[in-house]
């Protein structure tokens, strides 16, 4: 899941996006008002956390723009004040959590999960191909009850890939949407990255489950129907 953090501490953003990407988020960081705006117009995030006072534009009316836009994308606001009609107008004008600085990075991470999981209950629920399982929340993997251990960004990838189980998922995809960007070298890494991840989750006699498709990019499916 992709979430636009929107914070012009570099410090804080730092520790929020490392945090977050410890847990397999692909975050991007706008420094500024303008910058978060743009962003967030271009790309489906699931979550924009968003700092009030910013550059160029605060958080207020970054919050009203996407709002006035139609975005329904959840907003959690970041502040340094913590005056209560700061708190009411930023949930007026359509923010859906509000979280006083300084805080400790578990209460952002709870509050992320929670808005997350009130928008997009399906997201939060265990994913099942064949006999392999992932659990978003736990974050436990497992093939049959042989328990996976997977690193952040393999951990990612599948993730990815068994949200479109069935559909084939292009490497301009996974690098868009699990590496946060995409360059022509890192098709490779992502070769790299699936033989690594057929390597944990197919082993000995189980059955294959991640199918190069030609010329496309990769498929996650019980059986491969077009070999
Ligand atoms: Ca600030």
């Amino acid at each position: 899941m992709r979430i636009l953090l929107v914070e012009d501490e570099p410090k804080l953003a730092r520790f929020v996006q490392k945090g977050l990407t410890e847990e397999s988020f692909v975050v991007d960081v706008a420094r500024d008002g303008e910058d978060g705006l743009e962003r967030a117009r271009r790309t489906a995030y699931d979550l924009v956390i968003l700092d009030l006072m910013l550059p160029r534009m605060d958080g207020f009316a970054v919050c009203r723009e996407l709002r006035t836009l139609g975005s329904e994308t959840p907003i959690l606001i970041l502040s340094a004040r913590s005056v209560v009609e700061d708190r009411v107008k930023g949930l007026e004008l359509g923010a859906d959590d509000y979280l006083t600085k300084p805080f400790a990075y578990s209460e952002l991470s709870a509050r992320v999960r929670a808005l997350l999981r009130r928008r997009q209950p399906a997201a939060m629920l265990t994913l099942k191909v064949a006999d392999l399982t992932l659990d978003p929340i736990t974050r436990a993997v497992k093939r049959g009850e042989r328990r996976v251990d997977l690193t952040q960004k393999e951990f990612a990838l599948l993730d990815y890939l068994m949200r479109h189980a069935g559909q084939v998922v292009t490497r301009t995809m996974i690098a868009e949407q699990v590496w946060g960007f995409n360059w022509d070298r890192l098709t490779n890494v992502i070769d790299v990255y699936i033989n690594h991840l057929r390597n944990k989750i197919e082993v000995a006699s189980e059955s294959r489950l991640i199918h190069a498709v030609r010329g496309a990019g990769y498929v996650i499916r019980e059986t491969d129907s077009t070999a």
